[in-house]
């Protein structure tokens, strides 16, 4: 098997001016460190579930597949050229439903007919992108790095000798593995400031959804925003929901992917969703309150509300580890 393009090396470009957060605190480059020291090979799982999809299969399938197995992407192998070229995620089937759906009445010919190839033959005009990959010897800094830089959710962790992905990295994992070990680390003094001193997060020009808005509208603003999640609001602009680009997965599974003029409110009613509520959090509390609920939580991001429940924010993954990983190395993956 030919060897694998690799990424996720650090240049100086990406260097920010103020290279430490808090220069007094003697702690601000733990975790930094622990990254540094661990590879990728230590935070993959000892078992894991993991398939591969074929570039010939029909992308219908593909999707069925990953609800069958309960999975949330798969690297792509090209048989013709014999190497992995990419990876599908459920933001390519929102791509795909956000491109081709017309109405309910109208059956979405290009899902029930397109093999994987030819969606990426007309996706990859405008949005070149080859796999981006991982060595087992990478740093785990390394890892934090690329996801961040590449701004993607799913790195592949590919030997290169036997050419084999033997996992597929998330923040989510990283960030456990750093959990994992946090009372041998110590610990940042950042950690015990509040959310709003600390502003780590967005906070301005939140991408939201109103309840009654439908499912279309809500893979629109997936599509244009490239965000993650949308909060769910009322008419009086309080959080009620949350819908992730991983709920979407649900319209595969139920088969309701033809009728996208539901609304939010059915959608959210009727998701197969094992989180209950919104996991919220306060700009009072502190960073280390957010990161004990994500991480429990075992979500990719907090909702920052007020009081009054109206958004104020997100915290997600890719800004914990921006501010716990990256700005302690005077690096900024997340420019605004
Ligand atoms: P999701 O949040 O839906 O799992 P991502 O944000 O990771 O998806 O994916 C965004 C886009 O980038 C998708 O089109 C996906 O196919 C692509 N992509 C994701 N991971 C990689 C990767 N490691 N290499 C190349 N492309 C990727
Ligand atoms: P992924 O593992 O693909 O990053 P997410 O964490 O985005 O997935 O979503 C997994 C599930 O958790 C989805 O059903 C989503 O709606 C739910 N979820 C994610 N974040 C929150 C949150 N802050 N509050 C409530 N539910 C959430
Ligand atoms: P993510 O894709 O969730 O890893 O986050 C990448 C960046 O987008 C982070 O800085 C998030 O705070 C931000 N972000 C995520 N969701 C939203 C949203 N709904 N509106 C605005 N920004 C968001």
């Amino acid at each position: 098997m030919e060897s694998v393009q690799q990424e996720g090396e650090c240049t100086d470009s990406h260097l920010m001016n103020n290279s430490v957060d808090d220069l007094s605190d003697p702690d601000a480059e733990a975790y930094l460190n622990f990254m540094k020291k661990h590879t990728c090979y230590d935070a993959v799982p000892t078992s894991c579930k993991l398939i591969v999809f074929d570039t010939a299969l029909q992308v219908k399938k593909a999707f069925f597949a990953l609800v069958a197995n309960g999975l949330r992407a798969a690297p792509l192998w090209d048989s013709k050229v014999k190497r992995f070229v990419g990876m599908l995620t459920i933001t390519d089937f929102i791509n795909i439903l956000h491109r081709y759906y017309k109405s309910p009445m109208v059956q979405i010919y290009e899902l029930e007919e397109h093999k994987i190839q030819t969606w990426r033959d007309v996706f990859l005009q405008n949005h070149h992108q080859s796999l981006i990959s991982i060595t087992p010897d990478a740093s785990l800094f390394d890892a934090v790095y690329s996801l961040l830089r590449h701004k993607i959710h799913r790195l592949p962790v590919i030997d290169p000798q036997s050419g084999n992905v033997l996992h597929i990295l998330t923040h989510k994992r990283i960030l456990k593995f750093l959990y994992l070990f946090k009372t041998t680390i110590p610990k940042p003094r950042c950690l015990q400031k509040t959310i709003e001193e600390v502003g780590v997060g967005t906070f301005r020009d939140i991408a939201t959804v109103q309840q009654a808005a439908s499912v279309y509208d809500a893979l629109s603003i997936f599509v244009e925003r490239r965000v993650s999640a949308l909060p769910v609001v009322d008419e009086d602009g309080k959080v009620v929901a949350l819908y992730s680009r991983f709920d979407v997965i649900n319209l595969a599974a139920q088969k309701t992917y033809n009728n996208l003029s539901m609304s939010m409110r059915e959608a959210v009613r009727r998701r197969r969703c094992y989180v209950e509520g919104v996991i919220k959090c306060y700009p009072d509390e502190t960073l280390e309150t957010a990161v004990d609920r994500i991480v429990s939580a075992e979500v990719h991001r907090l909702v920052l509300v007020g009081r009054d429940d109206r958004v104020q924010g997100i915290i997600s993954l890719s800004d914990l580890l921006q501010a716990l990983i990256l700005s302690p190395a005077g690096i900024d993956a997340l420019p605004p």
